[in-house]
């Protein structure tokens, strides 16, 4: 199959012609209109075989998380999606496993509501790098640096589930129905795109939890200049975390696991209401858990029964393992 051929058998899924994409898959660039008043926002992910990715799982979760992280970014920006790019480097032409990654990436895509509008296909060891492009209104991005003093720290979704779920891979035809949750939280990440939409009007500084929660707030503490504390019993775990690996494992995981794909964000207290009854709209869990302090060291105080908690894993230095 000749390189043209497999574009357009495969990557040519989109319907893409609309208000804002008016050329996708097929010129020399794809054409975009962003709309009045709305600022393009970016972000590109790359995935490769046996880094971000166990080779030997099905194309179709893997194409779905390739899409699904990116996606994630635009969630943290609050952003509208517009479309992305693929850009893809393949050991050889596999049908089979073409046409299930093909499948994934439509599903993510349609779940997403964001069209494929290009890329570029390439020989060489499997690397999956997505661009996903969005909008936001003008000034209205949710930036890390926007945190401020007193602000309560809120979670959507449950911590923890995927890091777990990384060492159930030697025994994938053997899971419990707890574990089973677990692997597919790992496999098929759901950003709470919709939802973070609507919280760019509420919130003030936002970031999607992929290296884990210490790591990612990190983020948003250095840029915003401040400090937070967090309660560490108000820390969102599932119950199948808990059976997997014990409530103390599972604050562990939730603190310093990565792969979560859920959002941390800041809100003044006055917005609690608000940001419940949104999330109940867009049947998202939410968890307060924590608020911003004062601080230029960037700490992270952590409490349990007000007391100083101290984590037996701390990961969260990028590069430090
Ligand atoms: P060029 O040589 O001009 O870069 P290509 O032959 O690489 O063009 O691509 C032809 C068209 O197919 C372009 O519109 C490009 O965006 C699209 N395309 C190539 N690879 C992919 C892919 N993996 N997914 C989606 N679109 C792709
Ligand atoms: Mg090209």
């Amino acid at each position: 199959m000749k390189e043209f051929e497999l574009i357009k058998e495969y990557f040519s899924f989109s319907q893409s012609h609309s208000d804002t994409v008016i050329e996708g898959v097929g010129d020399d660039c794809a054409v975009l209109s962003v709309p009045d008043k709305r600022q393009l926002v970016t972000s590109v992910d790359t995935l490769v075989d046996g880094v971000h990715f166990f080779s030997d799982i099905d194309p179709a979760d893997i194409a779905y998380k390739s899409l699904a992280v990116n996606v994630s970014d635009l969630a943290a920006m609050g952003a509208k999606p517009l479309g992305f790019t693929l850009a893809i480097a393949l050991p050889k032409v596999d049908t089979q496993w073409l046409e299930a990654f093909s499948y994934g990436l439509k599903q993510a895509s349609e779940t997403f509501n964001i069209p494929l509008i290009g890329g570029d296909t390439t020989q060489g060891p499997l690397t999956i790098s997505v661009t996903v492009f969005g909008t936001v209104k003008t000034g209205k991005a949710l930036l890390r640096k926007s945190a401020q003093l007193d602000d309560d720290i809120w979670v959507t979704g449950y911590l923890g589930d995927a890091a777990a779920a990384l060492g159930l891979h030697s025994k994938l035809n053997q899971l419990n129905d707890a574990e089973t949750y677990l692997w597919q939280r790992l496999l098929r990440p759901e950003p709470p795109l919709a939802f973070a939409r609507k919280l760019s009007k509420i919130a003030h500084a936002a970031i999607d939890v992929s290296d884990g929660l210490m790591a990612d707030l990190g983020h948003i503490l250095e840029k915003s200049n401040c400090s937070a504390k967090i309660k560490v019993a108000s820390l969102p775990l599932s119950e199948q975390l808990t059976e997997f690996v014990g409530l103390e494992g599972a604050r562990e995981f939730a603190l310093n696991g990565g792969d979560d794909y859920e959002l941390c964000f800041t809100a003044k207290s006055s917005m609690r209401n608000k940001i419940l009854n949104l999330a109940e709209d867009f049947k998202v869990n939410v968890h307060r858990i924590g608020s911003i302090t004062a601080g230029e060291e960037t700490d992270i105080q952590l409490l349990l029964d007000g007391k100083p908690f101290q984590p037996k894993r701390q990961g969260w230095q990028h590069f430090s393992e």
